[in-house]
């Protein structure tokens, strides 16, 4: 069964359970995700959904619920294909990164076979999904320790992979758009969808420890739109954010020292040159370092407020806009 989605009897027009074998745990019972499958009347596309690759970004598992329950499976051409848990070792923990090995999920895909647990369930992950699917829509949050706006990751190499990419990111329902540069985020799934010449969108929104009826609302929008880009949902016309300027890079700035990270600009900000985005207050009270905005940017992710940081930490993602 490894590998093998099972009992996936999906019935037309309806939303059939399954569940995904990702691994095994030491008794040898499965490390497995729940699945749900929305298949339309007619055949046509099919988009591979997933959530929760970090344990804590529940809003992806909420949206998906959302999703299936407001579409309507007569306007469906294709079939959707919903994986809920990625990493379910991380989501039962709730952390971030897989417990067992400490890995980041979202940087070891396409996985190995003979790999560590992490690698051997981006593996099996991915090769149901490549298997399956002719695109991916990777959903996320800013999780416990970051916090994000509603936004919009592709890669469009000029490719015909690449141009459908964009076009799902610009059906996504956000102005807030970046195409990756080549080297960001390998390892993630989306970089190894690209990779084998499939379309492939991340998409954002909330964290900071909690989810909000609005993140859920925006990952639907989402969902919906990488229908309606790839033809599979045809309930009205594709809505393109023409207007979006898209980012063309992706900075992180990291925390050089330890202490308290204060900040007043929340996710989605436009910054400008020489903008102050916060600061690290050590424990004697004094500034220890100032995080400074050096381009034309917008805030994608920022540390949740207030939050005790280790030298090393992620402060804020930042999208430079050319
Ligand atoms: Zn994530």
């Amino acid at each position: 069964m490894q590998g093998k989605m099972m009992s996936a009897d999906t019935v037309n027009g309806a939303i059939s359970r399954s569940s995904l074998l990702l691994g095994e745990y030491p008794d040898g019972s499965a490390i497995s995700s729940p699945v749900l499958v929305l298949k339309g009347r007619r055949p046509g596309r099919v988009l591979w959904v997933q959530a929760c690759v970090h344990g804590t970004e529940t809003v992806g598992p909420l949206a998906i619920h959302r999703f299936l329950k407001s579409v309507n499976s007569e306007a469906i051409e294709g079939t959707v294909i919903c994986l809920m848990l990625a990493n379910p070792l991380a989501y039962r923990q709730q952390t971030r990164l897989t417990p067992q090995d400490g890995a980041n999920l979202n940087r070891v895909f396409p996985g190995r076979s003979g790999g560590s647990i992490s690698e051997q369930i981006a593996y099996r992950c991915f090769s149901e999904a490549l298997k399956r699917a002719d695109a991916l829509v990777d959903l996320h949050s800013g999780g416990d320790h970051l916090w994000c706006c509603f936004h919009a990751l592709f890669r469009n190499d000029g490719s015909s992979s690449g141009e459908v990419s964009e076009r799902m990111a610009r059906n996504a329902g956000t102005q807030r758009l970046c195409n990756l540069p080549p080297d960001l985020f390998s390892g993630s799934a989306l970089r190894a969808f690209a990779a084998a010449g499939k379309p492939a969108v991340l998409i954002e929104s909330g964290g900071g420890a909690r989810v909000t009826e609005s993140d859920i609302d925006n990952e639907v929008r989402a969902i919906a739109g990488a229908c309606r880009a790839l033809g599979i949902l045809l309930d009205e016309p594709t809505a393109f954010a023409s207007s979006a300027v898209i980012g063309s890079d992706l900075k992180i700035l990291v925390a050089s020292r330890g202490g308290i990270f204060c900040t007043g600009v929340t996710p989605g900000h436009d910054a400008s040159v020489g903008e102050e985005l916060g600061y690290i207050v050590d424990l004697h009270g004094d500034i220890v370092e100032r995080f400074v905005c050096h381009s034309r940017c917008w805030l994608a992710a920022i540390r949740r407020p207030y939050m005790p940081v280790f030298a090393g930490d992620d402060i804020a993602e930042l999208v430079v806009v050319p």
